[in-house]
């Protein structure tokens, strides 16, 4: 059925054994981030025989329909009060950065007779979730310790997100020093303390990872294998795991510069044509709700995507020495947002290639 998503499991499987081997090295675990594919769980129980410990996502429904994969789900994103029922239950450990928040789940946390874990955010200078004033932080832990369904487990940062700063030898000491304080507040040893998504995976490179730092949080390296602080390609990785797969249902051959008077086209654009003459057209049955067709590109080079509607997308097949036909399948190699906008279609399915 189409349009899909393929998915070659195995390639998916070496990169996260390339990236958990070379964390292992520096004393790091793996958090497998697993948004960008929606956290299949058709995906994930092919990855059950990993060495993942933990599986992280930033909305609680994900982690709910994967309750029968047998590791530990983190809630990455600040869990909204309103849905703490659903983060106690469906989560082992939540990323916090609102004491109110905290409060709630130590409530109902109490009710289900849990012990929640919790890691709180602290906010380096990228200027999203977390802490930026560290004396409110070491408040906020020294009210924690007085919780008795919340057990803190240590500290987390996020960058490269908003501010687009990157990591450091530097700002991830610093991170490492408000873990200590905040041990000695809580008088008790931290012993999660995440140092941040695949923005930091050059240190490691570098060989400026902090001692100290125990995991990092990966989606986009591990999926498309991209350091994504310079946006290079990781040499001995997997950089075609997914493909978008679509069905031609109309070829014809049509002049290059539509007909008539123009006025605004779909999205309420206004196009812009280069008279090439006669083209020969394809329709592909997959448009914008579906995905930003601005971000993905046909494998095969000669193809040019000319544009699209909701529904539709319209490629240029003149140059293909291939004779496609009504009901041909064409290729697209996909970058990270327009992996996770595929992936949340319900319209677009997913294939595993094994
Ligand atoms: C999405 C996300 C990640 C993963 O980031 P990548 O750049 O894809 O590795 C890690 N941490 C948090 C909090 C996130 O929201």
């Amino acid at each position: 059925m189409y349009p899909r998503i393929e998915i070659d499991i195995e390639k998916l499987k070496e990169n996260i054994n390339f990236l958990s081997n070379k964390l292992k090295k520096n004393n790091l675990n793996l958090i497998l981030v697993t948004k960008s594919f929606c956290a299949s769980n058709e995906v994930l129980k092919e990855l059950e025989e990993t060495d993942i410990k933990y599986i992280a996502d930033s909305r609680i429904l994900n982690l709910k329909k994967n309750q029968n994969i047998n590791k530990e789900k983190i809630l990455i994103r600040i869990p909204m009060l309103s849905e703490v029922d659903d983060v106690i239950r469906y989560s082992n450990i939540s990323f916090n950065s609102e004491l109110d928040t905290i409060l709630k789940l130590n409530e109902r946390a109490k009710l289900f007779n849990i012990v929640h874990k919790i890691v709180l955010m602290v906010d380096l200078g990228d200027l999203r979730e977390g802490y930026i004033n560290q004396d409110e932080l070491y408040e906020v832990i020294e009210i924690i310790k007085s919780l008795k369904n919340i057990k803190l487990i240590g500290l987390a940062t996020n960058l490269t997100c908003y501010g687009g700063v990157l990591p450091t030898n530097k700002n991830l000491n610093r991170l490492i020093d408000i873990k200590t304080k905040a041990e000695s507040i809580y008088e008790e040893k931290l012993d999660f303390l995440s140092g941040g998504n695949s923005s930091s995976l050059y240190l490691i490179e570098n060989n400026e990872i902090p001692k100290g730092i125990t995991n990092l949080r990966l989606g986009e390296s591990v999926v498309l294998g991209i350091s994504t602080a310079d946006m290079n390609y990781i040499e001995e990785m997997n950089h075609d795991i997914f493909k978008l797969q679509a069905e031609i249902i109309e070829i014809k051959e049509k002049p290059s510069v539509p007909i008539g008077k123009i006025g605004f086209a779909a999205f309420g654009l206004k196009p812009k044509f280069e008279d090439k003459g006669i083209r020969k057209r394809a329709i592909l049955a997959i448009g914008k709700q579906d995905v930003n067709i601005e971000t993905i590109v046909p494998c095969e080079k000669r193809l040019k995507i000319l544009g699209g509607s909701s529904d539709h997308m319209i490629i240029d097949i003149t140059d293909s020495k291939n004779d496609y036909k009504i009901g041909d399948i064409i290729e697209f190699d996909l970058n990270y947002s327009s992996l996770l906008m595929l992936s949340t279609s319900e319209y677009v399915y997913k294939k595993i290639k094994k």
